[in-house]
């Protein structure tokens, strides 16, 4: 609220916030994996997890969202890290943001991954965010429900009665909606390798953000499998191809990537970049509008795929 202060004989405003709190909720701080599930078991919809609460305090803060219980997994050690293994990567689903920036043997086999979490936000959101709050608050514009659909990548989700495995491709159902139950929580993500040998594969994330603080107006995320990184016209055997931001869930463009697979870069790019645009079917922001967007699309699909190229073949 601004309201008039001429205590020091100027007229100027002094700015008085509102007091925003959260509505008042019960704090539970599990140990484990089996005592947070049970306790999801136990709560139903009246609990809602905490992880890095780089959103959810947001939300709660406008009363947007109203638990009556939080079950802080910040304790819980065994949801936390990254294992890069040759034939598979695992990330936990408590790992920051920050610790995925900073993984060089992760930036070593999958750039993407690191490349994706570099761009969020600022250090204070990278130090807290997690893998896990990011796919499951299943944001259209995020930056690794994109990626983790570019490699199709596998979520592990457990409750007190059950395990399984969803394909990052099947798991963001529909605008901020997941395959996730009300009793699951996901504890991690695994990335088959063999489709992304180093020595072969250029990867990339590249976005456009109007600055540090705000999600990316577009983003494309890209990979490119070679068949002989020193040839002077390399055939691209494997594709990737998703964008985010510019439709309710990440958008994988397997068009794109069908124009690339069995050519060269320059064979297929501006055929990837038109599929993009057909596919992409955005919702105005105050800052872009749908028509700015879907042009974005081809855009960042285009840089994405040269800097991808470059990687691979200069290896
Ligand atoms: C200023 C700002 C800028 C940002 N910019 C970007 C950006 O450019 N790109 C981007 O991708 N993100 C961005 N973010 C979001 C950021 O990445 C958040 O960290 C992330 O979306 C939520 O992660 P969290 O760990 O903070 O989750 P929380 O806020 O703690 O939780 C978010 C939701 O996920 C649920 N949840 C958390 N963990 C789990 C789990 N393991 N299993 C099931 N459900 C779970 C919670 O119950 C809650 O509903 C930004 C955030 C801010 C504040």
């Amino acid at each position: 609220m601004l309201e008039p202060n001429t205590q020091s004989g100027r007229t100027y405003t002094r700015r008085r916030w509102a007091t925003v709190k959260p509505a008042a909720f019960e704090y539970h701080r599990p140990d484990s994996v089996t005592e947070a599930t049970e306790l999801l078991a136990d709560l139903g919809h009246d609990a809602e997890l905490l992880a890095g609460n780089q959103s959810l305090g947001i939300i709660m803060a406008n009363r947007l969202a109203t638990p009556d219980h939080l079950v802080d997994l910040g304790q819980v050690e065994a949801l936390s890290g990254v294992t890069v293994r040759e034939d598979a990567v695992e990330i936990g689903s408590m790992t920051t943001h920050r610790d995925l920036e900073f993984a060089d043997d992760l930036r070593d086999a999958l750039e993407m991954v690191p490349e994706a979490a570099e761009q969020i936000a600022g250090p204070a959101v990278r130090n807290q965010g997690t893998v896990g709050g990011s796919v499951a608050e299943a944001d259209p514009a995020g930056n690794y429900p994109a990626a983790f659909v570019a490699l199709d990548a596998d979520f592990h989700l457990t409750s007190a009665e059950d395990e399984r495995t969803v394909s990052a491709r099947d798991f963001f159902v529909a605008y901020m909606f997941t395959d996730l139950g009300p009793d699951e929580l996901v504890t991690g993500v695994t990335i088959d390798r063999a489709p992304f040998p180093v020595d072969r594969t250029g990867m990339a994330f590249e976005e456009l953000k109007r600055g540090a603080q705000t999600f990316p107006t577009v983003s494309a995320a890209t990979s490119l499998r070679v068949d002989d990184p020193d040839a002077d016209d390399p055939v691209i055997e494997d594709a990737r191809v998703t964008l985010a931001n510019v439709a309710d869930v990440p958008l994988h463009v397997p068009d794109a990537e069908a124009t690339l697979e069995g050519g060269t870069l320059d064979d297929g790019i501006d055929a990837a970049a038109d599929a993009a645009i057909e596919a992409a079917d955005p919702s105005p922001e105050m800052h872009a509008d749908e028509e700015w967007k879907v042009e974005l699309a081809g855009e960042y699909t285009r840089r994405s795929l040269r800097t991808a190229h470059e990687r691979a073949t200069t290896r």
